[in-house]
């Protein structure tokens, strides 16, 4: 869902990018281009549906910071940046859905190019979610002496942990204020080439970036090959919140459920649930993880293995967060977005 390609400062081209998904295992990626909508070139490639939408900044905003992800507003947004509540509009009139890119960043010393570029316009309202794992943000924020970066280059899948905490914690703080946020996790794919010294190496191939930080979303229908049936599942998905974000490197994501009920009323991600009595929270994970169920922030459930249950009478915002070990460590596998209880 961030992904750029030789339109920005990426160093593919739409076909190379959706050939590069097809071989990682993806069903549908989506470019997003810095502040370049490009049109007519959607489709079902190798059998990745390939969607367009846009990163918009504003160029003259120095230091740079508050990029928006856009979808499905199927028009040039850029001239718009300027003013990130206007820009949100815009985009919520043409029928689309923004996300705040990479919110929360840590700056590298190694060069002007990796300074940070956080989200700072917090006042705005009407987007459907956050970046809440932003592969690249998290490479960067590795890259604290020219040491550290030459190993991280080579071994990337050493230093990537999860989503960082204030990302997290901005996120509860949201939720609690009872806005609906939506999870999703990007690639920020740009496939250059960087020099270290005599060293050069391609960071990071598509390939190897689609394998790692990935969004997952429940569509009503299996896709069709039909690019406009097929765009329509995965934006109404998008849309309604039915989404986690899963590091598909650590073990493939693909089969994760979250599910409430009360009574007969049920829901899962991004849905909202009506008590009647109590409420019966369900997470099933396709291999064994840590497991936590958080509401409202706090921490109220925890199992280890691959199935998690537990029945309250407390409303609040539910959401999950499965740890797993991988190369030595605990690392962050799945992070769900919220089912609302009332
Ligand atoms: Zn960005
Ligand atoms: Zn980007």
């Amino acid at each position: 869902m961030h992904i750029h390609t030789v339109y920005s400062d990426g160093a593919g081209t739409h076909r190379e990018v959706a050939e590069a998904a097809g071989r990682a295992g993806l069903d549908f990626v989506i470019v997003t281009d810095h502040n370049v909508w490009v049109s007519d070139v959607e489709g079902t490639i190798d059998g990745v549906l390939l969607l367009v939408g846009e990163e918009v900044h504003h160029v003259r905003r120095i230091p740079q910071a508050s990029h928006l992800l856009v979808y499905g507003a199927e028009a040039e947004m850029a001239l718009q940046a300027a003013d990130p509540q206007q820009l949100i509009n815009s985009v919520s009139e043409r029928g689309g859905f923004c996300f705040l890119a990479h919110p929360f960043e840590k700056s590298s010393p190694i060069g002007a190019d990796f300074a940070a570029i956080d989200w700072l316009d917090w006042d705005v309202e009407g987007y459907q979610g956050l970046e809440i794992w932003n592969a690249m943000s998290e490479f960067k924020g590795l890259l604290w002496s020219r040491l550290a970066a030459l190993f991280y280059v080579y071994f990337p899948t050493l230093g990537l942990r999860g989503p960082f905490r204030a990302t997290l914690r901005k996120w509860d703080e949201l939720l609690a204020a009872g806005h609906h946020v939506t999870a999703i996790g990007g690639a920020d794919a740009h496939a250059g080439t960087y020099h270290l010294g005599p060293l050069q190496r391609v960071v990071f191939p598509y390939e190897e970036l689609f394998r790692w930080v990935n969004t997952h979303v429940l569509i009503q229908r299996p896709l069709s090959g039909d690019l406009a049936t097929d765009k329509q599942l995965v934006y109404e998905g998008l849309r309604s919140g039915r989404t986690w974000v899963g590091y598909d490197r650590a073990a493939s994501s693909r089969g994760f459920r979250f599910r409430a009920r009360s009574g007969t009323n049920v829901a899962t991600m991004g849905e909202r649930l009506v008590r009647t009595a109590a409420v019966i929270l369900e997470v099933e994970t396709p291999a064994r993880g840590e497991i936590r169920l958080l509401r409202d922030g706090q921490l109220v459930a925890r199992a280890r293995g691959s199935s998690l249950r537990l029945t309250t009478a407390e409303a609040g915002t539910y959401r999950v967060e499965v740890y797993r070990s991988f190369r030595g460590n605990r690392r962050g596998w799945i992070f769900s977005s919220p089912i609302y209880v009332a």
